[in-house]
């Protein structure tokens, strides 16, 4: 396996102690990998989960050529006499029940939506747009449609023998339908990923307890919870750990056992770092890095064993998120989640930025990326403008929950005056 070390030297640059938000993200994406197991599950047990083999299509949907509508199928070289067109009705074909007769020219089939169109016949007309005679034939004028109208081909939906879902696809409802309109009940898909969460700090309390002076409740295994959830991950709440190296150390080994990644919260910035690192050092591979972004600057990252020291037992992912509630938040939006996306094996999702214009002035110095907290608006030009949701503390979640999204302002970016353009980070679909 190719140490931290090795990955972190190919990158430009790099400076543990001022790291661009996308060489943590280049050094990060190395590591994810999807994760191995694969299992067959039930059509509605897969629901939200990624897809680890392409599904060729076994069959073609539909399988035979059929109306779209309820009318009159015919052979449509009869249009070609202009004019009034009258047929008579030879026979019925509904859905799921086939007509086996000929269909001779002048004549034309009832049909429902859905049935087998006969051999002879390529053109339904509708049954609104015909007259129906005293003898029980019908007329339309040959203008009314063209040769071809209300046919549904065969496979024009998936052809036999083509790629209907790719891998890496995570199943939505249509994907269900769509493998049921195959006729599969199963798909192969990858286990979930597993996720241990801990907080840190000797001043956390866990709900339900007194709060003593100095003391907070811990709100970002809450945060951590819903964010993993998101991913449908399948999540393992470790608790509260205190700053205690015995303590600390116990909870890394036990969390590296039982899961793929592990997220901390806490504990990682200059000051707390010292014997963490090197409790790191012994039991896994961790680079400890002040990134070039506000929030969200402490982080850690590497892979840690669940033995006594590095490659003994089960490993894990390992990231150390800093403790700052938004910082948490910022720091799994930005540099996390992408890796996650790809250990659970799915296609990467990226969030499209849209670009709006500020209604606040942002005091920004190049050389860091911030993610500032806004509520932006489509206004009635269809263009975008973007208030930042007030006080952008680290620690003022509040901040997070007002918001709609990110503003995104890049590592180069100076001040920014009212009325400036800024990239703003939707929540919908990333949150
Ligand atoms: P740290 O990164 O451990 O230095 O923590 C930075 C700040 O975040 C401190 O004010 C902590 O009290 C606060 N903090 C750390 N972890 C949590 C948590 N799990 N919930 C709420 N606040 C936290
Ligand atoms: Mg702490």
């Amino acid at each position: 396996m190719t140490s931290l070390q090795t990955i972190a030297s190919c990158i430009a640059d790099y400076d543990p102690n001022a790291l661009p938000v996308n060489a943590a993200r280049a050094i990060v994406s190395q590591w994810a990998t999807p994760v191995a197991t694969i299992e067959r599950l039930a059509l509605r047990d897969a629901l939200d989960r990624v897809l680890a083999d392409d599904v060729v299509s076994p069959l073609d949907v539909p399988a035979h050529d059929n109306s779209a509508m309820d009318g009159y199928a015919f052979d449509g070289a009869t249009l070609e006499r202009g004019g009034t067109i009258r047929l008579r009705v030879a026979g019925t074909a509904l859905a799921g029940r086939a007509y086996d007769a000929r269909v001779r020219s002048g004549d034309c089939i009832r049909v429902m939506t859905g049935a087998i169109l006969p051999a002879d016949c390529d053109t339904v007309i509708p049954q609104e747009q015909v007259a129906i005679n005293g003898d029980g034939s019908i007329q339309f004028l040959a203008a009314a449609l063209a040769r071809g109208a209300n046919r549904r081909r065969a496979g024009e939906d998936l052809r036999s023998g083509h790629a209907a879902l790719l891998a890496g696809r995570v199943l939505r409802a249509s994907d269900l339908g769509l493998l049921a309109s195959l006729g599969l009940g199963e798909v192969p898909v990858r286990r979930r990923l597993r996720a241990a969460f801990f907080s840190t700090g000797d001043e956390l309390r866990s709900l339900g307890q007194p709060l003593a002076p100095g003391c907070v409740y811990d709100s970002n295994r809450y945060t951590l919870y819903g964010m993993l959830r998101r991913l449908n991950v399948e999540v393992i709440d470790l608790g509260v750990v205190p700053d205690d190296r015995h303590a600390l150390e116990a909870a890394l080994r036990n969390a590296a056992a039982s899961a793929d990644v592990v997220l901390s919260s806490g504990g990682v910035s200059v000051g707390d770092a010292d014997y963490t690192r090197e409790l790191m050092g012994r039991l896994g591979d961790v680079a400890f890095w002040s990134i070039a972004m506000r929030p969200g600057r402490p982080f850690a990252f590497g892979r840690i064993w669940s033995g006594k020291r590095v490659g003994e037992g089960h490993d894990a992912l390992y990231f150390g998120l800093p403790g700052n509630p938004v910082a948490t938040m910022v720091a799994f939006y930005q540099i996390v989640r992408d890796a996650l996306i790809s250990m659970t094996g799915a296609l990467p999702r990226p969030v499209p930025l849209i670009a709006a214009s500020a209604l606040d002035p942002i005091s920004k110095r190049p050389g860091r990326t911030e993610y500032q907290r806004g509520i932006a608006r489509r206004r009635d030009d269809g263009r975008w403008e973007v208030a930042l949701t007030g006080a952008q503390g680290s620690g003022i979640l509040r901040s997070m929950s007002d918001a709609n999204c990110f503003v995104i302002l890049d590592h180069q970016r100076g001040p920014v005056a009212v009325g400036d353009t800024v990239d703003i980070m939707p929540f919908d679909g990333l949150i």
